[in-house]
């Protein structure tokens, strides 16, 4: 059995659904795990910050757009009366349904709610598109089976138990068409994964069902070598493994959910990446060993936070870092980066909310000095010790930038460097044309 996922731009529209579906028609049994239209969360969380300042009628005005947008799709999709019909029906439920809750003031139920409303509409549309063709499809609410506990982490336990129980079975053929994002939290209530968590989903319910391979289908072919927003010439990998595109994931390659590879990693199912537009492309595979390669890719994070703690107390002194991290611990705001010398220590963050907080305790301990508008950028590779030259290597092709922080050590796969975010695309490009000559010099032949 297989898990497909696809994103947001993969059902905008009437003809992209038509590619999808030609995508899935092959012979295993299929989980197909949909996002909402491309975006269509963006206007209901606009819709939300709208209903927390009571502007009612833009509420309305942008509901208005959404119901249009899955209209359009309906009306070129679904050429049959009956199921066109349902599907209005189905997404006149959730518009009427979020009109009374515009009535109401907000609250995080009110919200997350609403935010649920995108991927129930896209799969309600698409479900009824797979029956019109006649096929055997069943319909899969995410929040039958999807749960998150306290931490509002996935509760595998109760995920496993559920879905083996909805799907005993599978056989050749069959296709179950769910709810990428959406789960319902502890206490029942409507909740998410978090923004882009629809790929989450799709590998928590692969690794639940022990599914023989996880496909996340996008709108580019793969994890490219650098970031071809910013950068020329770059070029899809073909292989890479899960530390390496966790680590890329995670420091803005925007094409995976950065917490998705590790129900897969867990379970050993492979992900591959693949494209809607190009379904002969071949694509990413992820899996466990992947090709060596001294320099493999390199992903680029904005808006970090970097503070530099500087105290004689740490000379010579054990338990100061512990200290150091439990003001961390204590207000929920994970690390990235870490550099240490005998009397400082240097710490990235990339989420301001306690901020304030942290910095008022990390006084207590000596001298604190802020840089925000930050970049991470993160090299993937084998950076083995052995592997000698790689990180003079890199560091020389970018002489001429300042360099805030450099991180090497931590694992053999990876090197972060800290920089202005002004900087940052020129030295995705230097980084680009000088450490990766060879690949680039075989594009400009094809061309
Ligand atoms: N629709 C959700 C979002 O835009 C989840 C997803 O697409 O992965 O964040
Ligand atoms: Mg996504």
């Amino acid at each position: 059995m297989k898990v497909l996922k696809f994103g947001g731009t993969s059902v905008q529209s009437a003809s992209m659904m038509k590619k999808v579906s030609d995508i899935i028609s092959s012979e295993d049994a299929q989980i197909i795990v949909l996002s909402a239209m491309s975006g269509i969360t963006n206007q209901l969380l606009a819709i939300t910050n709208h209903l927390q300042k009571n502007e009612i009628s833009k509420c309305l005005e942008i509901l208005e757009k959404v119901n249009l947008a899955h209209h359009t799709v309906i009306y070129e999709l679904l050429s049959d009366e009956t199921h066109r019909k349902k599907a209005i029906q189905n997404i006149q439920f959730y518009i009427e349904r979020a009109k009374q809750l515009i009535q109401q003031s907000l609250n995080k139920q009110i919200a997350n709610e609403l935010l649920s409303f995108g991927e129930q509409m896209s799969t309600s549309i698409f479900y009824e598109y797979q029956m019109m063709l006649g096929r055997k499809v069943y319909f899969l609410p995410a929040l039958n089976f999807m749960r998150l506990n306290a931490d509002k982490e996935p509760d595998m336990q109760k995920i496993n138990v559920l879905l083996q129980n909805l799907i005993p079975n599978t056989s050749a053929g069959e296709l179950y068409i769910t709810q990428g994002f959406i789960a319902l939290n502890e206490n029942d209530e409507i909740d998410n994964l978090g923004r882009g968590g629809s790929d989450y989903s799709a590998t928590i319910i692969g690794a639940a069902l022990q599914a023989d391979v996880i496909e996340i289908w996008t709108d580019i072919d793969g994890v490219h070598n650098n970031d071809p927003r910013y950068v020329e010439n770059t070029f899809p990998l073909r292989e890479l493994s899960y530390n390496e595109a966790a680590e890329l994931a995670y420091f803005g390659a925007k094409i995976l959910h950065p917490t998705c590879i590790v129900p897969a990693q867990k379970t050993k199912i492979p992900i591959f990446l693949k494209n809607t537009m190009e379904p002969m492309a071949a694509g990413t595979i992820i899996t466990q060993n992947s090709n060596k390669q001294n320099i493999k890719a390199i992903a680029a994070k904005d808006g970090i936070i970097a503070i530099r703690i500087h105290s004689s107390r740490m000379l010579n002194a054990y338990g100061f870092l512990r200290k150091v991290f439990e003001i961390f611990e204590k207000h929920k705001t994970p690390i990235d980066l870490i550099t240490t010398s005998e009397v400082s220590v240097s710490v990235t963050i990339d989420d301001d909310k306690q901020l304030f907080e942290i910095l008022n305790e990390l006084k207590d301990f000596g001298t604190v000095e802020v840089d925000r508008n930050q970049s991470i950028i993160c090299i993937v590779g084998d950076f083995l010790a052995a592997n000698k030259g790689i990180v003079a290597q890199i560091l020389n092709s970018i002489n001429e930038i300042p360099l805030r922080m450099v991180s090497y050590g931590g694992s053999d796969n990876n090197i972060s460097l800290l920089l202005n975010c002004d900087d940052k695309i020129r030295t995705l490009k230097l980084l680009n044309s000088r450490l990766f000559t060879k690949q680039v010099d075989e594009i400009f032949k094809q061309n």
